[in-house]
């Protein structure tokens, strides 16, 4: 008989939080430290989502996500998780960017940005300087109508080599293009020039045990292969969950599902005011991955090249063929013994930014024939840095944005949830349903690891303000310290 994944769990919750991304459990960690009853529910056999790993004969371990994010993750980690993981992060020092505009290395943080951008590229000082302090700046209650490209022709007009280099690194890391608003480019970019990029040394299995460890302590009630089904809603208000068939109830819902399946699924257009069904419908998701594992022999090794290959084919930057089936640009990320500590294995992961469409409705052998062509080209290009590439090699494979939607369940694959106009909707839900929250990457600045950890923060502790206000009024009143005063 199947094993019930709910064997034991209560009829009631304080809180229920559908899924365990690194928002969801971010948000159950902290809500459980605070003291109330948390149910975490992942449909997936693994906690993570797309913060994830897998293995493959032969010794392999491949990491989907672990690529690089700014240092602000330190300090996150240490204060909303523990001093352990914190202690894990470390810098990736060798940065390669080669495309036909220019080859460099760098460390990318601002005081090399600044020489490469002065020496090489001859831009004055003095501009460099304002465009990094312009950057620095930027909030999310900034002006919102001033593009990136409109930011980028304003310090750095004509310039497309000067773009490329600022730009370039940001489109893969949260999927952002010129027609974004210049704050999500602004606050990003600041991130990482900061310091410069980090990983999680250990891998993302390491991350995830250590995680897993810390809900245990703070008696988060974790289960895997729960799929909820339903958010139930009644009298207007969040109260629980259908999953796996069951009822759950709880005093209030936090879905760090897709923002949208969250709302027109879970929830369901019948239980959702017009106004946030409309705003819902109208966000854009973000664009989806291809990813290449090659997993290295053992005892063969790799000699060092950089940590973070920035590699593109293409004479200019351009975020559309970025995303294109015929890919022209890759993200090598080269992992060497010491990102496991212990181990002696290399392994290398291409990653390229893709389209759903370009992959969702292929008939079975057209979607076989494309990821051997993504796997043979992308070793093409491979060989270029590492030249016996093959030959060291016992284990390829690809994923495309059907593999990320298919483990994730994140809508069309996304890789970094939805473009900006979805963070405000995130953010009103509960204005919209009593009791309903969202985290996870939404609006591109609350997207990748720090930012998906950051918002489980900030939206635990507004459930947190809400639990306190309906245990002060015994449920009668409405005011909640969201961004906006109720609406319905
Ligand atoms: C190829 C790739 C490379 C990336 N590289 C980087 C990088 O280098 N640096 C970086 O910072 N970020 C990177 N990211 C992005 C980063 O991994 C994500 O932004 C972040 O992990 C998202 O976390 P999340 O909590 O928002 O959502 P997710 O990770 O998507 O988690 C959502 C969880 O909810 C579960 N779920 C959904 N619906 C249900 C349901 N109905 N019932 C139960 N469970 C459900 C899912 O199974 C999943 O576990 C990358 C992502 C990809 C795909």
């Amino acid at each position: 008989m199947a094993r019930d994944r709910l064997d034991g769990v209560r009829d009631h919750y304080d809180v229920i939080v559908i899924g365990a991304g690194l928002a969801g459990m971010t948000s159950a960690n902290n809500l459980a430290k605070c003291g109330r009853s948390v149910l975490l529910l992942e449909q997936h056999y693994n906690f993570g989502g797309m913060a994830t790993w897998f293995r493959r004969k032969g010794g392999h371990i491949f990491d989907i996500s672990l690529h690089g994010f700014p240092i602000g993750m330190i300090k996150s980690c240490r204060k909303y998780w523990t001093r352990e993981i914190a202690d894990c992060i470390v810098q990736l020092k060798g940065i390669v960017f080669d495309n036909p505009q220019f080859q460099l290395k760098t460390p990318f943080d601002r005081a090399d940005f600044t020489r490469i951008l002065v020496e090489r590229f001859g831009i004055a000082p003095e501009t460099v300087e304002s465009f990094f302090d312009t950057a620095r700046r930027m909030d999310f209650y900034d002006d919102q109508s001033m593009t990136t490209r409109e930011l980028f022709e304003k310090f750095f007009p004509g310039r497309s080599d000067v773009v490329r280099l600022l730009m370039e690194p940001i489109t893969y890391a949260n999927g952002s293009t010129l027609d974004d608003p210049a704050i999500t480019y602004g606050i990003v970019f600041s991130n990482f020039m900061s310091r410069g990029v980090y990983i999680f040394q250990g891998g993302t299995d390491k991350l995830i045990q250590m995680m897993r460890q810390e809900m245990v302590r703070t008696g988060v009630d974790l289960r895997k292969q729960v799929q909820v089904e339903r958010i139930v809603v009644e009298d207007g208000r969040a109260c629980g969950v259908i999953a796996n068939g069951r009822r759950i109830s709880a005093g209030a819902v936090l879905s760090n599902a897709n923002l949208k399946t969250t709302v027109e699924k879970l929830v369901g257009p019948e239980h959702c005011p017009d106004e946030l069904l409309e705003e819902t419908r109208a966000v854009r998701l973000n664009n989806s991955s291809c990813q290449v594992y090659m997993g290295i022999k053992k005892g063969e090794r790799i000699d060092y090249i950089g940590d973070l290959l920035f590699t593109s084919v293409s004479d200019v930057f351009d975020t559309k063929a970025m995303c294109a089936r015929d890919v022209t640009s890759r993200t090598f990320s080269m992992y060497y013994p010491d990102t496991r500590p212990g181990s002696d294995r290399y392994a290398i992961v291409s990653s390229t930014n893709a389209n759903w469409n370009d992959w969702a409705n292929l008939s079975p052998e057209d979607y076989q024939r494309d990821k051997a062509h993504l796997i043979e080209t992308t070793l093409a290009a491979l060989e270029k840095y590492v030249p016996d590439i093959r030959s060291k090699l016992d284990h390829v494979e690809a994923s495309t944005p059907v593999t990320f939607h298919h483990y994730t369940q994140q809508m069309h694959g996304s890789t970094f949830g939805t473009k900006f106009e979805g963070l405000k909707v995130s953010m009103d839900l509960p204005n919209h349903i009593p009791g309903l929250f969202h985290a996870g990457s939404v609006g591109i600045i609350m997207s990748g690891w720090l930012g998906a950890i950051n918002y489980g923060v900030i939206v635990a502790n507004e459930l947190e303000t809400y639990m306190f206000e309906q245990a002060r009024t015994g449920g009668h009143d409405d005011t909640i310290s969201t961004t906006e005063p109720m609406r319905s």
